[in-house]
């Protein structure tokens, strides 16, 4: 019996991993969940899955929880999720909450040994150095990627050595505006931008995925997991995402992972690797269904996130965090209706213009960085757009 802990839980990917535990019982205990705001949906998920722990938001969250289930530990804010990383009793910790939040639990539970499955890309992003750093120093520690790229790169690795890896290839599905020009994406609403064609995920990760700016970060992701140089990394658009990604081999092999497009699959991977059961809730993949792979150059002119990680991540230090940041800011900008989509890109470029490059070596230099960046933002962005 492995004992999960879920920052995150009623997100996209949170509620994807109770629904594999709910079919796993005798494999899979809930010990800890996390929430930000919904203590409606996580008062539920307490029902059901009997944790000991639990960190929300707010407030008025912990106080209508704690109305229900007077028993329970709940913790609150920044410091609850950090908490959260620190139970000794969690064997697996999922760290699936969205942004650089994540970036402490993360640290937390490696400085315990603990297994992190990793769906929070924005933590390796501003802080992959740091993190690598104290998987170094916490050797029993171990990161199972779950971003479905990233699990696919994890798998095809094994099937050769690191050190004959030549390049790593990214797949992409395009998101909603492939095949858009600039003319036609200056005036997108944000419900276009959150009509995903493949996968069905949270707002700000849609977002990310349209403008590209997700590829990017996975680009950087993927850097700081597999140790590569970011001109052995590689991105092929493949609307169908049927092909998670791919690796090549000095002798020129490649090998890919394929899969049906639920993340249900990496998720169970990273609870249960290097064993693969039977997963009830994901359906298999029927390659006569789907017929044609198809793959095209990512247009790089229109869809600028794509090169502006690469800059950040060559760059080094505190760039990529700058860029996490950056973004971050300007999803939620455009997601309240403030600016537009192609902003983004303008906000993230000046952002990282605007920015003096320091070392990365602790928590509280990218903590620094992060903050600076998204005050940077919010009282610049009138002047940027
Ligand atoms: P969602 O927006 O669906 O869920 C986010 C989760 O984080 C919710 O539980 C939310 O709580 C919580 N949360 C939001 N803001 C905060 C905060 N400030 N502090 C603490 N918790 C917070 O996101 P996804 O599940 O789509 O994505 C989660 C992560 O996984 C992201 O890093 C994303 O890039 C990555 N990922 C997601 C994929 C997907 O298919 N969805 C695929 C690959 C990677 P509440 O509900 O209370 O607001
Ligand atoms: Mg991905």
């Amino acid at each position: 019996m492995k004992n999960i802990t879920i920052l995150g839980s009623t997100g996209s990917i949170g509620t994807n991993a109770l629904e594999i535990i709910r079919n796993k019982r005798d494999e899979f205990n809930v010990i800890g969940l996390s929430a930000h705001s919904n203590y409606k949906l996580i008062i539920e998920q307490i029902k059901e899955f009997n944790p000991k722990y639990i960190s929300i938001g707010t407030e008025e969250g912990k106080e209508k929880i704690k109305a229900e289930f007077p028993e329970l530990e709940v913790y609150v804010g920044r410091e609850g999720l950090k908490k959260l990383g620190q139970l000794e009793e969690t064997d697996i910790i999922l760290v699936s909450v969205i942004g650089a939040i994540g970036i402490e639990a993360t640290s937390e539970a490696i400085k315990l040994g603990k297994r992190i499955a990793l769906a929070n890309k924005e933590t390796m992003v501003a802080g992959g150095d740091y993190i690598n750093k104290l998987l170094k120093e916490n050797s029993k520690s171990e990161i199972i990627p779950v971003d479905s790229e990233h699990s696919a790169i994890f798998q095809s690795l094994l099937a050769g050595k690191k050190s004959q890896v030549k390049n790593i290839i990214l797949t992409a599905s395009g998101g909603t505006f492939r095949g858009k020009k600039e003319e036609e994406l200056k005036d997108v609403t944000v419900e276009e931008a959150l009509k995903h064609p493949n996968w069905s995920m949270g707002k700000k990760i849609t977002v990310d995925s349209s403008s590209l700016v997700n590829k990017g970060l996975e680009v950087i992701e993927a850097h700081h997991l597999f140790n590569v140089d970011y001109d052995q990394i590689k991105v092929v658009i493949h609307p169908q995402s049927i092909i998670h990604s791919l690796v090549e081999f000095q002798d020129n092999a490649v090998i890919a992972q394929l899969g049906v497009t639920d993340m249900k699959l990496p998720i169970q991977l990273a609870f249960t690797y290097p064993d693969r059961i039977q997963n009830n809730c994901l359906d298999t993949l029927d390659l006569l269904k789907v017929g044609n792979l198809t793959f095209e150059e990512p247009d790089r002119k229109v869809f600028k996130g794509l090169d502006l990680a690469y800059k950040a991540g060559k760059i080094g230090k505190s760039m990529p965090t700058v860029l996490n940041a950056a973004n971050e800011i300007a999803v939620e900008l455009f997601l309240n209706k403030k600016i537009k989509f192609l902003d983004i890109y303008k906000i993230i470029e000046k952002a990282m213009d605007n920015h003096s490059l320091v070392e990365i070596n602790d928590l509280d230099s990218i903590l620094k960085v992060d903050n600076a960046t998204r005050e940077w933002v919010y009282k610049n962005y009138v002047n940027i757009i």
